[in-house]
């Protein structure tokens, strides 16, 4: 059963708005309604009412759930009167493939009727990266050796619901009950239709349109058919061997989201005219082309080790078709993949995925950015229901803007969600050099969550008079609600320096933009003085015994888990243990302070981090798939070489390999970035601190070499890396200033430098 949701999962396509699961057109009969044949468009939900035994006050009331929308791409295929189906009748031959050049999938078999008839089908299908509201079929039959009717039922399908099947595993989704997406009205002329429906509670409107052509050189009939809830067309055709029966089918999504909802309608059947008059192999063209462009950029070369290489393409490949979406929408957890953690959006994107989108799609991540304005208003609401008059609290997880998590512990108290946001933007500033976003959108974020971060915390005389957060809860799970949680003091007092210096940089560079900023949010001069001094006095948790970071003022005085008496099968712990076991204990679920050092990376000497490194790697499960791409990112620093191999293949593979046994649940986005943060910042040593980009490759010992590209400050830049040098190359730009390990570098347009490699990257601080 997993396989056809794991196949569902990894075959998924998606532009970034639009989503679509690998399900087969034809559908499996007895386990239909055990696969999920999702469709999704990203920001298109319904709001939940979260059910709470005991509510407090401020808990979050509902939670936007992604919906599984009008299905579009059902295609009953009939030999006589036998369905095909392929878990019935005999397999003589499969395979489906996912070409990551041209952002097709093709399926091909050929199926054996229990009654003798063979038919072979070659199905392929796209969602096209030109159209982003367009999705399109082409379904090839030739039967083999009878002659008989074949019926092609080609059907959408407004009669969708979400699947809740595995409720025990709170990482799923959410049930919606009564909610979700009901059918308005079916409107249908010949060959198209369009199925008009309408959430009940967040007050979205859809519309779905489906276009069919059939080609086919022997004679057929058609019929249409519509019920309360599907618009049918049914092609029978007069088929004898070798005769090739193709059928091209467009399907198109519109909602109120992003457009009025009388046009709706129109759009959408407009668009699937448009794409029959195209046609799929033209459509297929401009894919094809639109893809060459990203691999010129994108492409990671590895010598030496295929399954590393085609590990991370697929994750490259799968972070573009997530990318994509408009100003108003984030990206999933698990992209458009499935309805895993009900289609949330996290701070995955601002620390794991926005590295690898200011490097390869700046355009994308700019759009990121600006979905996390279009929420401000929302996280100014939850700040105040969380008694901050002032500031910004964005939520842990959401579509809309709203916290959607109900247990405030593992979400609201992560209130380093707002410095990841923050760290975006900076970070997006160095590489892009766009000061526009700032001074149009990001400089407020920043400000309105550096108001949170001030009224937050407190000077504690019992610590010395330091600025101290409690009750907070860092990016590992398995502790929560903790005093001084050092991921979250660090990365605070680094947000409150940002504010400050942006504040400086503004008041000097852009005074009118400044006044205009500081007249609408009502910003003062004390209050930057009070975020600097707030900062400068912050509170960061150390052990001079141990001579390392505690994760938070409580963790050192836990013991340690028993991970001896631990059996591989109580992996991962959050599905065996109750939270309270866990939290008792020193057991990390994913990277905390290793993190937080990878982040602020100049703030620490090496050898402090190879001791928090040597002291939380041995208590750290790796339950959650933001781990591993982090710990090798950090190895390769660190120069602890087995472990930045072994977790970065971990990384690259664990998709593709299904390592963590739940990639049916949907495919996990931050990890791929992760794998390409692990080469590039790991094997390739980059960095862009204060703005500077610098280099300090090493080669894994398994390899011959490896490539990379990335854009920065508009400039294109290769750096190719072989068993003894590395060559930076400028392909695009007019010039390009960096640094080869404590070497200045500067190449103008078509030049490059070859440097000698290190045996290990060097200590450069
Ligand atoms: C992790 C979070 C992450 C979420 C979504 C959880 O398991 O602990 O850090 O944001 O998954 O990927």
């Amino acid at each position: 059963m997993q396989n056809y949701l794991l196949g569902e999962a990894v075959f998924s396509l998606s532009n970034g708005y639009l989503g679509i699961r690998g399900s087969f057109e034809e559908g499996l009969s007895g386990i239909g309604n055990k696969t999920i044949p999702g469709t999704y468009l990203n920001g298109f939900y319904e709001s939940v009412p979260i059910p709470h035994a005991e509510r407090g006050f401020a808990y979050a009331l509902n939670s936007d759930t992604m919906l599984n929308v009008t299905d579009g791409k059902q295609i009953n295929l009939f030999l006589g009167e036998e369905r095909v189906c392929l878990n019935e009748g005999k397999v003589l031959d499969y395979s489906r493939q996912l070409n990551l050049k041209e952002g097709v999938l093709t399926r091909t078999f050929t199926w054996r009727s229990p009654h003798g008839r063979d038919i072979k089908v070659t199905a392929k299908r796209l969602v096209s990266l030109i159209f982003k509201n367009l999705f399109a079929i082409q379904y090839q039959l030739e039967p083999v050796n009878f002659n008989d009717t074949i019926s092609l039922h080609s059907v959408i399908n407004g009669a969708v619901d979400n699947h809740v099947h595995e409720e025990e595993d709170p990482r799923f989704s959410a049930s919606l009950g009564s909610l979700g997406l009901s059918v308005q009205e079916i409107l249908s002329l010949d060959t198209m239709a369009t199925i008009i429906s309408k959430t009940s509670r967040s007050g979205q409107t859809m519309a779905a349109s489906m276009e069919n052509r059939l080609f086919c050189d022997g004679t057929y009939s058609l019929d249409t058919e519509k019920t309360s809830h599907t618009a049918s067309i049914t092609y029978r055709v007069d088929a004898v061997p070798g005769l090739t029966i193709c059928l091209e089918k467009y399907i198109a999504y519109y909602t109120s989201r992003d457009y009025s909802e009388t046009k709706l309608s129109s759009l959408s059947s407009d668009l699937v005219s448009r794409a029959k008059v195209i046609g799929f192999e033209a459509l297929l063209k401009k894919q094809t082309r639109k893809l060459k462009h990203f691999w010129q950029i994108a492409a990671i070369d590895i010598e030496g080790d295929p399954d590393a290489k085609s590990g991370v393409s697929f994750n490259l490949f799968h972070l573009r078709q997530a990318a994509g979406g408009n100003k108003n929408t984030g990206i999933a957890a698990k992209g458009l993949t499935s309805e895993g953690y009900d289609g949330h959006y996290f701070w995955d994107t601002e620390i794991f995925m926005m590295p690898f989108y200011t490097a390869i799609l700046p355009t994308e991540a700019r759009k990121l950015l600006q979905y996390r304005f279009s929420t401000l208003d929302q996280a100014r609401t939850r700040a105040f229901e969380l008694s901050h008059p002032k500031g910004a609290l964005y939520p842990w997880r959401t579509i809309g803007g709203e916290e959607g998590s109900s247990y405030y512990p593992a979400s609201t108290a992560q209130y380093h969600i707002n410095a990841a946001i923050a760290y975006a933007i900076c970070k997006y500033t160095e590489m892009t050099g766009d000061y526009s976003f700032t001074l149009d959108y990001g400089a407020e974020i920043i400000f309105e969550t550096a108001r949170l971060w001030e009224d937050l915390g407190a000077y504690i005389s019992r610590k010395g008079d330091l600025f101290c957060y409690n009750e907070v809860t860092g990016p590992d799970e398995y502790t929560a609600l903790v005093n001084n949680s050092c991921y979250t003091n660090l990365m605070a007092r680094w947000h409150l320096n940002y504010a400050c210096e942006t504040a400086r940089t503004m008041q000097d560079n852009h005074p009118d933009a400044y006044d205009r900023l500081a007249g609408k949010i009502g910003l003062e001069d004390y209050e930057i003085a009070a975020w600097q001094e707030a900062a400068d006095k912050m509170y960061i948790p150390y052990d001079d015994i141990l001579k390392i970071h505690p994760q938070d003022d409580g963790f050192l005085d836990k013991k340690i888990w028993d991970f001896a008496k631990t059996p591989y099968y109580n992996y991962p712990l959050l599905l065996h243990y109750h939270p309270l076991v866990i939290y008792r204990y020193q057991v990390c679920k994913q990277p905390d302070v290793i993190l937080a050092q990878l982040l602020l990376d100049d703030l620490f000497p090496l050898e402090q981090k190879r001791r928090d490194y040597q002291y939380y790697e041995p208590i750290t499960t790796h339950d959650s798939s933001l781990s591993p791409a982090i710990f090798s990112t950090a190895a390769s620093e660190l120069g602890f070489y087995e472990d930045a191999y072994k977790f970065f293949l971990l990384a690259a593979r664990l998709d593709i390999d299904n390592r963590y046994k739940n990639t049916h649940h949907g495919i996990h986005l931050a990890n791929m970035a992760g794998s390409w943060l692990a080469m590039v910042y790991g094997f390739g040593g980059m960095r862009t601190t204060g703005g500077n980009l610098r280099f300090n490759p090493y080669l894994p010992q398994k390899w011959q070499g490896y490539r990379f590209r990335i854009i920065f400050r508009g400039a294109l830049l290769e750096i190719k890396v072989s068993a003894k040098t590395v060559i930076y190359n400028l392909l695009r730009g007019d010039t390009i200033n960096f640094k080869h390990v404590e070497e200045n570098l500067s190449l103008n347009k078509g030049e490059y430098a070859i440097r000698d490699l290190h045996k290990e990257p060097l200590n450069i601080f």
